[in-house]
């Protein structure tokens, strides 16, 4: 709730004060804009598939210049990412974006809507994207942020009409998008959706093209344009000092995970947008030709358009005040409107802008960040009109009860109470509502149907404070906030959450045994309240042997943790499985992990996941000990490497000497190594010499662009994009007797079962004789791709390119990948 308020607040130029859930306190400027906001009644959806797709530009600039509601509906959380600023990837790094989005609506004025569809990772083309996706399912959800949102206008930042030429998400965005179009307003269409919300028929659809779409400028300049509208989203908005551009930047730069700050540029800035429903308009600049932008459109409104078409005109900067008895009155004949979507809508948008002219400060916070249930915690409510304008105190809600106050609000005098705040004893934690249940690959299972949609989930504890304004009742509902002074950032907000009284977890998500001994697991157990007793257990696949079977734990503090240990013994044969640590209190179970998110840019959140590691016992053997690993761009295959008994030295480049290198069996290069390090090119050649002399090099994958060496390879090597998404693509053997596929381990189909996400990426598609390839595989219609394993000898040692996806095997805990990799080190040793 506390998301959709601020958003709306101000949903114009608050880049100027951004803040994790500080409240937002808008200027006089801020105020007119938002009144010139409330005289406009039409909206557009911008539809993509990621965090990050969205068009800020044309956002900010619908949002801003236009007026109109604006949102944009992602597809996707963005969990199939890369995290360039944090550990956190996959479901986590989804809850991260979802929060970059919701920052990014913040500052260009947009709402947020997102599906269930999941970002699994790449998909080549939109047929298997929907196919992973349950296209029913992600269609229904489409269909129902069209119903609710209602847009006059919709635009598809991706083209429906090319699948294969871009991310099968980015068109499958598009295809369902246009699908949408046509059902909305068919009550046959997903009638059980007809209970929350109405049928609705937008007008227009659109698609946002460029030059880039075109091939180049030129072409586009030479291309038939009438099917296009143009704006120039370059405006300057001298109320906030700032063009479109630039807030279309620093939105953009919210995007900070995927390292997409964005340095704002002023003037002239085209945007397009090709229509592809609906009628096209003979203005080519206005996209709500036909469609009654005022308050004429609601039956009813015409009144209250004329009085806020005057508040407007008279609108005072020196005191923003004088407008309240008006908006008041405008306020009551909103109350009157039949049409349910503009009234609650427009009440929304005018409480605030109410509020804001009062300068009314009505605040709810906690005195802890983190209650569990049954708890009971303090809350400090302050309440403040800093306008002449006559406002009173009626009541308070909070815990359900109303609490009368009859206090004249007089000018600038503030007003504090203290309430206690009863959490029930069936309180569910606080987490995101998409990750509590067990989803699909492609989908989020969401069981309660109004979440759908939702960007977050909403805030249960609030308070709300009744005011009256002259005689009209408005309540104003404020969701509990933490707020704390921290000695050098001053005031700081944080959400107030639930958390369970016991959480759990293993540091590690995978462990690996590579021989029949015992390991001892550290178990961590934090405790969500004061003197937390209970005893921990864990449990374990048959044919593993835990000890002890049972340990007391006591914790006197909330938030303390304990760390205690259990000896896990694996079975002779290779085997996995997974352990689950068991807290139990007073005949309750707790067997989830409470993690934290906390970065600068975003609200910081708590997530609620099963603790589950992975136990894996390997059935592998290894020659070689002692491994180079030169870090590229970040990956965790070198704990991998030690987990099954390497010794790993991590090297910079400018570790890198003959020396060094003769204490190494081998060297493995990190991915992206030679795209990220500038002076490994200085190093080639050294590192070639240790090969030559008997070592084995061993290099990850890396893309075409941007490398920093002219010779990958010693021989002959030349990267390409060919990747193989399917990560049940079937593996055929080219080199079958080649050692790498026979010793010391036999590698067979079994160990190509189990992997994740992809077989592999950028494989190299051209090579010298000297390389043999190993393995063959491809996506489905595509040739076969050879190139994801290449061996080459040179002089005594073994050079070894790999687009294989080790990286991402090993954190899952993949046996053959650790198999295979043991063979690569292996090799003529
Ligand atoms: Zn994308």
């Amino acid at each position: 709730m506390q998301r959709v308020l601020l958003v709306v607040i101000i949903t114009l130029f608050s880049s100027l004060n951004i803040y994790s859930q500080a409240p937002k306190k808008p200027n006089a400027s801020e105020i007119y804009e938002s009144i010139k906001k409330l005289n406009f009644l039409g909206s557009v959806l911008y539809v993509a598939a990621h965090p990050d797709d969205e068009n800020t530009r044309l956002i900010s600039y619908m949002s801003n210049h236009v007026k109109a509601r604006t949102a944009y509906l992602s597809l996707t959380r963005g969990d199939g990412g890369q995290n360039l600023i944090g550990p956190e990837i996959r479901e986590l790094l989804g809850v991260i974006r979802t929060q970059e989005l919701l920052t990014a609506r913040q500052i260009d004025g947009g709402e947020q809507r997102f599906t269930r569809a999941n970002d699994f990772g790449y998909s080549k083309h939109p047929d298997e994207t929907l196919e992973i996706w349950n296209k029913e399912e992600v269609l229904s959800d489409v269909v129902l942020a069209i119903r609710q949102f209602q847009p006059d206008i919709i635009i598809n930042r991706f083209d429906h009409r090319s699948p294969g030429s871009t991310h099968g998400h980015h068109t499958s965005s598009a295809m369902l998008s246009v699908e949408a179009f046509d059902i909305t307003s068919k009550n046959t269409a997903y009638p059980n959706q007809l209970q929350q919300t109405g049928l609705w028929q937008p007008k227009r659809l659109f698609f946002n093209t460029s030059w880039w779409f075109y091939g180049s400028q030129e072409k586009f300049d030479k291309a038939d344009k009438s099917n296009l509208l143009e704006f120039d989203t370059g405006e300057f908005y001298v109320s906030s000092g700032l063009s479109n551009t630039e807030i279309a930047a620093l939105s953009r730069s919210q995007h900070k995970s995927q390292g997409f700050g964005n340095t704002g540029t002023r003037g002239s800035q085209m945007e397009y947008i090709e229509l592809i429903k609906g009628d096209i308009p003979k203005d080519k600049t206005n996209l709500f030709e036909g469609i009654d932008t005022t308050w004429n459109r609601v039956n009813g409104g015409k009144a209250i358009g004329n009085i806020l078409q005057q508040v407007e005109a008279n609108y005072n900067f020196t005191n923003p005040s004088a407008s309240i008895p008006e908006l008041v009155r405008a306020y009551q004949l909103i109350q009157n409107l039949e049409d349910l979507h503009w009234r609650n809508y427009k009440t929304k948008e005018i409480k605030n802008i109410i509020y804001a002219c009062a300068g009314l400060y009505l605040e709810a916070t906690s005195e802890t960040s983190q209650a569990t249930p049954s708890e009971t915690v303090k809350l400090n409510l302050e309440v403040i009109n800093r306008s002449s304008y006559p406002i009173k105190l009626e009541t308070i809600e909070c815990n359900k009860t109303s609490i009368s106050k009859q206090i004249a609000l007089t000018e600038n005098n503030g007003f504090e109470f203290q309430e206690i705040l009863e959490i029930p004893s069936n309180q569910k934690p606080t987490t995101p509502y998409w990750l509590t249940e067990k989803g699909t690959l492609g989908m989020y299972q969401v069981s309660n149907e109004a979440l759908i949609g939702k960007p977050e989930t909403p805030r249960v504890f609030e308070v709300s404070f009744k005011l009256l304004f002259n005689n009209t009742p408005i309540t104003f509902t404020k969701s509990v906030i933490y707020k704390t002074n921290d000695p050098v950032k001053g005031e700081v907000y944080k959400p107030f959450e639930i958390i369970p009284e016991a959480s759990v977890k293993i540091p590690e998500k995978v462990i690996i045994f590579e021989n029949n001994q015992a390991k001892d697991i550290s178990v961590i157990v934090r405790s969500g309240r004061d003197n937390l007793n209970g005893s921990l257990s864990l449990n374990y696949p048959e044919n593993w042997q835990v000890s002890p079977a049972k340990q007391d734990i006591q914790i006197t503090n909330k938030g303390e943790e304990k760390t205690v240990f259990f000896r896990v013994t694996p079975p002779e044969n290779q085997h996995e499985g997974h352990l689950i640590p068991v807290m139990t209190v007073n005949g309750k179970n707790y067997s989830k992990e409470l993690i934290e998110i906390e970065y600068e840019h975003i609200p910081y959140q708590t997530v609620l996941l099963p603790s589950e590691t992975k136990i894996v016992r390997l059935d592998i053997q290894k020659r070689g000990k002692n491994i180079g690993y030169i870090v590229g761009a970040g990956d965790v295959v070198p704990e991998s490497l030690k987990q099954i008994g390497y010794n790993v030295s991590l090297l910079k480049p400018e570790d890198i000497n003959p020396e060094t290198l003769s204490q190494f069996d081998a060297v493995v290069v990190g991915i992206r190594a030679y795209n990220t390090l500038e002076t490994i090119k200085f190093k080639q050649q050294q590192l070639f010499d240790f090969v030559f002399n008997g070592g084995n090099m061993i290099v990850q994958y890396n893309t075409s662009r941007g490398l920093k060496v002219n010779e990958l390879a010693p021989y002959k090597l030349e990267l390409s994009r060919d990747r193989v998404t399917d990560e049940f693509a079937k593996v055929k053997f080219l080199a079958p007797t080649h050692p790498i596929l026979n010793t010391p381990n036999k590698i067979t189909q079994e160990d190509f079962k189990g992997w994740t996400q992809e077989r592999g990426l950028y494989f190299p598609n051209s090579w010298g004789k000297e390389f043999t390839p190993i393995l063959s595989m491809h996506d489905k219609g595509e040739s076969a791709k050879k190139g994801s394993l290449l061996v080459a000898k040179y002089g005594e040692g073994y050079y070894m390119y790999t687009g294989l996806s080790f990286f991402r095997e090993f954190p899952e805990g993949v046996p053959g990948a650790y198999r295979l990799f043991a063979n690569m080190l292996s090799i003529g040793k």
